[in-house]
């Protein structure tokens, strides 16, 4: 599969409206320049003097331009849906984008975008963290949907109710395989299963009580359906074709964490050909390991032969996960050395066979480290990765502040293994896509086009990079500068205003 985008557009004004009118390029940007004075250079308010005297909200000038509730003036804008890469101003009212134009706009208040992108708002299809201080390092990060779509939840209705009336972010959760099975099992675990949950298998009335459940979950607007096919090694392939095949006749897509190689890829995706169910592989660099370049080329086979499945990676060589779950049930046969991968999220200690199986008895969160540089740019290069973070409740990992910042600041700027548009595709427009066919809201998101909603990053490419590292993962990132979630700004100036605009992401 390639991903050539057409060349960038000269204009744009057939999508606005606007007459065509010969171009005058914005001047270059000036540079640091436009960091001072501090705050007062970089914001200005401009009234125009006639909408002064009429009423507020949008209003029109005596020549009849509009005046929208915020302009972002002579940014690089950049769209990877459209191809769009060229320095443009951008108009937004409301919740939604109103005008791209190569021509000024005129604003309630004018931001400088002069020196910055200006792109969609990321789409992050795998976050665990699904509390205020998630979304505050997510907004940090320009992420502006953040959804829990592997492990997902166990009751979507609760999990939406909890989060009215507003988030930091765009929110959301699949119903998730997991937690059904949990509930149904009776296991005692608190996320993922720690005992019947993992071992015990389950009777036919039980696989449909779980495939119930799940159908019940996608009627109260899940946006997909998760597995975790390592976590649930009792359920059979019955238990999950049967939890599946209800994605598959509804139209979910099924987000799956599936087994290891040689054989995870090609089971999960013949289960999914068999199921119907669109299918998204999550974290193809952890689950590929080693193996990640020969994974993405059994995922690349079945796309190529047709099949809706996508995959995703995050930007790092440590996994994380429960100490106490199913992936580690063989630990007492392990070789001492194995232990010192281990890393204790929450004291960073590395572990022993000792310490880890006083961890394994309590519970918890472990980083591991198991990948090499060379394997987690294998997964994050290949043009089938979207990038997802697999971000936790618990910041331990810098994956979970730091994963689009640091594709952008690393494997962009740095290491020029990725376009930014690349990039920027892998984080916008490719997410929004794997999901809109069942949440037709998520069409209107990924994209800096005139209607999308105005959830809009804008950031410094010479700047942005990830902070957090393995004994402080809770730094923010650098180098965002705006983000705004359904046209109110979250990050201002680099600085987390703790507005609630993020609305629920369900169908
Ligand atoms: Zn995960």
């Amino acid at each position: 599969m390639t991903h050539a985008s057409p060349p960038p557009r000269s204009s744009t004004d057939h999508r606005t409206g606007f007459a065509r009118v010969p171009v005058r390029p914005f001047p270059a940007s000036p540079g640091p320049a436009r960091r001072s004075p501090a705050r007062l250079g970089l914001v200005r308010r401009l009234l125009a003097p006639i909408a002064l005297l009429t009423v507020v909200g949008p209003a029109a000038c005596a020549n009849d331009a509009p005046v929208y509730d915020i302009v972002l003036s002579g940014g690089r804008v950049m769209d990877p849906e459209s191809g769009t890469d060229a320095m443009l101003n951008v108009a937004i009212t409301g919740d939604r984008i109103e005008a791209i134009s190569e021509q000024p706009l005129t604003g309630t208040r004018v931001i400088d975008a002069s020196g910055l992108v200006v792109a969609p708002g990321f789409v992050d299809l795998h976050q665990h963290g699904q509390t205020d201080e998630t979304y505050r390092f997510m907004a940090h990060d320009g992420v502006t949907t953040g959804l829990e779509l592997e492990v997902g939840t166990g009751d979507v209705a609760a999990f939406y109710a909890e989060r009215e009336g507003g988030q930091p972010v765009n929110y959301g959760a699949s119903i998730g395989h997991i937690p059904v099975r949990m509930r149904v099992m009776g296991d005692t675990g608190d996320f993922l299963p720690a005992d019947a949950g993992k071992d015990d298998l389950a009777t036919p009335e039980q696989i449909e009580e779980i495939a119930g459940r799940i159908r019940e979950g996608l009627d109260q607007g899940a946006p997909a359906v998760g597995f975790g096919f390592p976590y649930t090694p009792a359920a059979t392939d019955e238990e999950l074709l049967a939890a599946m095949s209800v994605a598959g006749e509804l139209g979910a897509s099924a987000h799956v964490h599936t087994y290891g190689w040689p054989d995870g890829a090609q089971y999960v995706i013949d289960l999914a050909e068999q199921a119907g169910a669109p299918l998204h592989i999550v974290h193809a660099n952890s689950t590929g390991g080693a193996a990640t370049a020969d994974f993405l080329a059994v995922v690349q086979e079945a796309v190529d032969a047709g099949g809706d499945v996508t995959t995703e990676a995050y930007p790092y060589g440590a996994s994380q996960s429960r100490i106490e779950s199913a992936l580690y049930d063989d630990w007492e046969g392990w070789d001492d050395a194995r232990f010192g991968v281990f890393q204790w999220g929450a004291t960073g200690e590395r572990l022993t066979r000792e310490s880890f199986g006083r961890y394994r008895e309590q519970g918890g969160s472990v980083i591991s480290h198991v990948r090499t540089e060379e394997m987690t740019l294998t997964a994050v290069a290949n043009p089938l990765t979207m990038v997802a973070s697999d971000g936790g409740a618990q910041v331990s990992h810098p994956r979970s502040t730091g994963s689009f910042s640091k594709v952008l600041g690393k494997y962009v700027r740095e290491d020029g293994v990725l376009t930014l548009m690349e990039a920027l595709r892998k984080m916008t427009i490719e997410p929004a896509r794997r999901l809109e066919a069942y949440v037709p809201m998520m069409a209107n998101k990924g994209r800096i086009r005139v209607g999308a909603d105005a959830d809009v990053t804008v950031f410094d490419p010479e700047t942005v990079r990830d902070r957090g590292d393995y004994t402080n993962a809770a730094v923010p990132s650098a180098g965002i500068e705006y983000v705004f979630v359904n046209g109110v700004l979250t990050i201002e100036d680099g600085e987390y205003l703790g507005t609630r605009a993020g609305r629920p992401v369900r169908r």
